[in-house]
């Protein structure tokens, strides 16, 4: 153990300086390419094995271990959220600039720190784990988790545990809800204003549209982790636009946060009964479309692809030995007593890992989560250095508890 602390100790600048680099390389979705160069010349230089770089763009690489505990998947995301305007920003947003204590910029906690953390975390303990660590950075994270689908469906990779590297501000992580947008789209015959008699308009549905909606609402569950599932309309789309037009189609966006036992075709069917029964006869000469929003999406390395917006949500037993063996090892911060354990209050690639894929996930990383998507977005570096030296020990903990569980 000591001499895990002693290499990964060396380590903890090169890691926040190779997080500085990572920031001043912007990747929004779609655009992760130069990141990944960056990312695989840092992973090839630190000794990662079986280094590629796989259809959609992940970049993933394994540091070997001693066989003797199944291996453990490190995740965070390669893209980041837009930056908006840079005279909003105290530091620019591209700069990497460390000051006051921090690691400033797009990126420098979702997830550009503790990615260069995760890395160079599997890398110090080259030698000393007792089974594989296998380091997978993802795209598309920002906009629905398409890399992380992508790497699962494929299983060239199989771990038996990730642990993923979103802000968990050192505790760890245990789920979240996940989120789709659903469309309402009614159909119904154009005319011009001048003679309504003549048209179907589908505006004259919304009361009955606002009254299945208020129904959904009323229908949704509560989790004691999660939280409760909600629904709510975010955008109504009518076309043609014209205000002289009687329009033929009026389409209606919910945004649901929905807990991970719903799944889409659940979802839809629930919209489908309740504005059926809203509408009634009113619906005569309409057609209604309910269906999940699509987004046609391209990766940095030309693949395309019509993906649902739909992110899944996960959760794992907070009684679980793991999450227990996890919250021991890395204890609270400057505190006596195990690591809190909660969900994310937002999304992130667990949703395929656990919720569709079924592979344990946790998260634990530093980082607080008001930060993320900000102008203000900033890393604590001694918060990083403390969670630095927590993973390994996370690792270890981990990789004992599923080696003896997996003998039993
Ligand atoms: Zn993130």
């Amino acid at each position: 153990m000591s001499d895990v602390k002693i290499s990964v100790e060396s380590n903890f600048e090169k890691a926040l300086s190779f997080a500085s680099d990572l920031i001043r390389i912007p990747s929004l979705s779609g655009r992760e390419g130069e990141v990944a160069k960056r990312l695989w010349d840092e992973m090839e230089t630190l000794g990662f094995e079986q280094l590629r770089v796989d259809e959609v763009g992940n970049v993933i690489g394994v540091i070997p271990g001693g066989g003797q505990a199944p291996p453990i998947m490190f995740n965070c995301h390669l893209d980041v959220v837009a930056e908006g305007d840079h005279s909003e920003w105290d530091y620019e947003p591209f700069s990497g600039l460390m000051s006051g204590g921090f690691l400033h910029g797009r990126g420098s906690m979702d997830i550009k720190g503790p990615l260069a953390l995760q890395t160079y975390v599997a890398a110090s303990m080259k030698g000393q784990s007792r089974g594989d660590l296998i380091v997978a950075h993802t795209v598309f994270e920002e906009c629905g988790g398409w890399g992380m689908e992508h790497l699962m469906e494929s299983k060239i990779v199989e771990p038996a545990l990730v642990i993923i590297g979103e802000a968990t501000d050192g505790d760890i992580c245990i789920g979240h809800r996940g989120r789709a947008e659903v469309e309402i789209t009614v159909t119904g015959l154009a005319g011009h204003a001048s003679v309504p008699e003549r048209a179907k308009n589908p505006i004259d549905l919304i009361p009955d549209i606002v009254a299945g909606i208020e129904e959904i609402k009323r229908d949704q569950k509560i989790d004691s982790i999660l939280g409760a599932s909600t629904v709510v309309a975010t955008s109504l789309e009518v076309l043609p636009e014209s205000r002289n037009v009687i329009p033929d189609r009026l389409t209606v966006v919910l945004d649901w946060r929905v807990l991970p036992e719903m799944n889409q075709g659940q979802m839809i069917e629930q919209v489908r009964d309740a504005i059926t029964r809203q509408t009634g006869s009113n619906l005569e000469g309409f057609e209604v479309k309910v269906a999940t929003a699509t987004e046609t999406q391209c990766s940095y390395s030309g693949l395309q692809r019509e993906r649902d917006s739909f992110t899944p949500g996960f959760l794992m037993d907070p009684n679980d030995p793991l999450v227990q063996v996890a919250a021991s090892a890395v204890g609270k911060q400057g505190k006596e007593g195990p690591a809190d354990v909660r969900p994310w209050a937002f999304a992130t690639d667990g949703g395929w890992t656990k919720g569709v894929f079924g592979i344990p996930t946790l998260g634990f990383a530093p980082g607080k989560e008001h930060f993320a998507h900000t102008n203000t977005e900033r890393l604590d570096i001694e918060d990083a250095r403390w969670s630095f030296h927590k993973y390994p020990d996370l690792v270890l903990a981990l990789q004992n508890h599923l080696s003896s569980s997996n003998i039993v």
